[in-house]
């Protein structure tokens, strides 16, 4: 068992404030520095982002931004409006931008499509990303669907097809790869599942994690856009914040039917993305950057796949296979998460996320992420040496 002495269980009674205040989220890294400023954190393993695209992104900051002068007016100036940045990204999309809603973050695209075009029922499958059973319209029921723990999360479509059917339920989700477990639907079943469910009024496919899936060793990018062309029915979401490590950009997008992005701007949505986006947006017109971010792209999923792998070594630990950038473990020996998580904290510095909280999880759970190759290995020392003396 993990011992916590009386500095540990302060700290778990400050984090356990801070978290309350941040409700279903976990307080950011700022918060926590700002709250507890003796507390040396070195690795966030809680946020889900590639930190080598960040260190892409701030190149290209610096070279195309900064040295041209160009800070002044991204920040005096208007940002373009919704549908010319979703022009921009067209031609990266392969759609037309009449398809293409920009969001300030994914979570306004998904704040949006939620109260414009989920009305009565709203299937979710458990454990999820929690903003979609928390954001529904008041006059939206939630049908919660509980993938099987001992098929490891996996979603199978007839199941879930089935539940759909047995509760009429008009509206779906699907996360793919899933946030917390990285549990991945392959293109081919995801495209028979869509085929079954055409009736739908909307299928929500949250793709911000696909970046970091594949589906064989070539790591060739997956794309979704083509599905959204052949099923009407279909809502695509991406947040640029974890594959490009920006989430302070604020910084995604929707792809759906002309007439919902339609009435989606005509209900306001002009310049909701600030000048420094418009300024990443813009990145997707540049061939170089696109091929720059493919090689971080590939060496990070190689990295992360090695991480998972040394992960899955360590006794009374279960790794969940993921094909996102972060794992999600079980703690098999009778250790709480919550504790393991404070002892991460505290003598190693590193920030994880207990999944006491997330729904349709039973059992003890920490997700963590992968971060540089030396920061993984740190946490891979760092749980060898707290189970090894367990
Ligand atoms: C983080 C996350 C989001 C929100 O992303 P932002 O672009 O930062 O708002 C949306 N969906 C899933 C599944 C996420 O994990």
């Amino acid at each position: 068992m993990i011992h916590l002495n009386a500095n540990d269980l302060a700290l778990a009674k400050s984090l356990a404030q801070l978290k309350a205040a941040s409700g279903s989220h976990s307080p950011s890294i700022a918060t926590l520095k700002e709250a507890l400023p003796s507390l040396k954190i070195t690795i966030d393993a809680c946020f889900l982002s590639n930190p080598y695209a960040t260190d892409l992104f701030m190149q290209e900051l610096e070279s195309k931004l900064l040295a041209k002068q160009g800070l002044r007016d991204a920040l005096e100036f208007y940002p373009s409006q919704n549908h010319i940045i979703a022009q921009k990204l067209a031609k990266y999309l392969h759609i037309d931008s009449p398809h293409i809603f920009i969001g300030n973050g994914a979570i306004e695209v998904i704040q949006a499509v939620l109260h414009n075009f989920v009305q009565t029922n709203l299937v979710v499958p458990i454990p999820t990303f929690s903003s979609y059973y928390e954001f529904v319209r008041n006059d939206a029921k939630v049908l919660l669907y509980k993938l099987p723990k001992e098929q490891n999360y996996t979603l199978d479509i007839e199941a879930y097809t089935k539940f759909i059917q047995d509760h009429n339920a008009k509206n779906a989700l699907l996360i793919n790869p899933n946030n917390p477990d990285g549990g991945y639907i392959p293109y081919d079943t995801l495209r028979e599942c869509l085929a079954r469910l055409r009736h739908l009024d909307t299928i929500i496919i949250d793709e911000s994690f696909l970046h970091f899936a594949y589906e064989d060793s070539s790591l060739e990018q997956i794309s979704y856009t083509k599905l959204a062309q052949e099923f009407s029915n279909v809502v695509l979401i991406k947040s640029m914040s974890k594959d490009f490590g920006v989430a302070g950009l604020r910084a995604g997008y929707g792809i759906m039917a002309e007439n919902r992005v339609r009435d989606l701007l005509r209900n306001g949505y002009l310049w909701n993305v600030n000048g420094l986006s418009e300024f990443f947006f813009n990145l997707f017109c540049d061939d170089e950057f696109l091929q720059k971010y493919e090689r971080v792209r590939r060496s990070y999923i190689t990295q992360t796949q090695e991480f998972f792998k040394a992960l899955g070594q360590i006794n009374s630990i279960k790794t969940y296979p993921s094909r996102a950038n972060f794992a999600l473990i079980e703690l098999l020996n009778g250790t709480k998460a919550q504790d393991l998580c404070i002892k991460l904290l505290s003598s190693y510095g590193i920030y994880t996320r207990s999944c006491s909280d997330k729904i349709g999880l039973e059992g003890e759970f920490l997700r963590i992420a992968s971060r540089s190759e030396q920061e993984n290995a740190q946490i891979l020392q760092a749980l060898q040496e707290i189970f090894s003396a367990c």
